[in-house]
């Protein structure tokens, strides 16, 4: 089933680690990829973070990669909007770090009159900035989301998520965005561009059903599911998203490489 895969797209949270804690066997997982002759990526829909943070969380786990080596929803975003709206102002909705990735882009922010509204996984959102926002999207705004999720894991729980603003802008605009990150198709192009591989050339692996193996359903792609982050088998099997392979862990996966 694998026997076509050069490469692994492989989610973090709940699927590599989980909280402070690599699941057992993920770095065996990523050795023995590279044994086989293919290789892997990461891939966060968490727009919160950025490559350092990330690369240095999987450090402190014992993981040292570079951090080329992580893409996260603000890629596919950012690479978005400069191929499909060149030169059009954009109000982000977005923490210090995404903010940071969109000023390193060519994109113009702005406070005022934007052409388009980003909609990312803000941390340090405000109601001055729903407000605007809101106001921006109401009159007609191009809108776009960096993913769609609804909870981000933390390690007391979860905490309201991209996918959750969606909602409390689509109650007050009627309006909703185009949603990029897993599982939407410009993620898939910026992924096997990225990678210069053909789709049925990439595996998908993550541990949750709606982004990291609808993905894989949407496209044709091969996809993974994980039972060590937020799906359980029980969740499995009531599903209608069905993944091409499911395994306990990552390290699961090592013979069938
Ligand atoms: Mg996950």
């Amino acid at each position: 089933m694998l026997s076509k895969v050069k490469y692994f797209i492989i989610d973090m949270d709940g699927t590599f680690y989980l909280g402070d804690n690599l699941i057992e066997g993920s770095l065996d997982f990523l050795k023995a990829v590279k044994e086989s002759g293919r290789d892997f990526m990461f891939f966060t829909n968490n727009s919160s973070n950025n490559k350092t943070v990330c690369a240095e969380r999987l450090k402190k786990l014992g993981c040292d990669i570079e951090k080329e080596k992580i893409i996260l929803s603000t890629d596919v975003s950012i690479d978005y909007i400069e191929k499909n709206y060149p030169g059009k102002t954009v109000y982000l909705l977005g923490n210090e770090r995404l903010t940071a990735e969109f000023e390193k882009s060519s994109i113009e922010l702005v406070d005022d009159n934007p052409n388009i509204v980003v909609l990312g996984f803000d941390t340090t959102l405000t109601y001055e900035k729903i407000r605007k926002a809101a106001m921006f999207i109401a009159n007609g705004c191009t809108y776009i989301a960096t993913h769609p999720d609804f909870n981000c894991p933390t390690a007391d729980g979860f905490m309201p998520d991209t996918g959750s603003m969606i909602e409390l802008f689509y109650a007050s605009t009627n309006k909703r965005p185009q949603v990029l990150g897993k599982p939407m198709t410009p993620t898939v192009d910026y992924v096997t561009d990225l990678v210069g591989c053909k789709r049925d050339e990439i595996a998908f692996i993550g541990d949750r059903l709606e982004t990291d193996i609808k993905i894989g359903c949407d496209h044709n792609i091969t996809s993974i599911l994980v039972f060590s982050g937020v799906t359980s088998e029980e969740d499995y099997t009531v599903s209608d998203i069905k993944a091409t392979i499911a395994v306990e862990r990552l390290e699961k996966l090592i013979d069938l490489l």
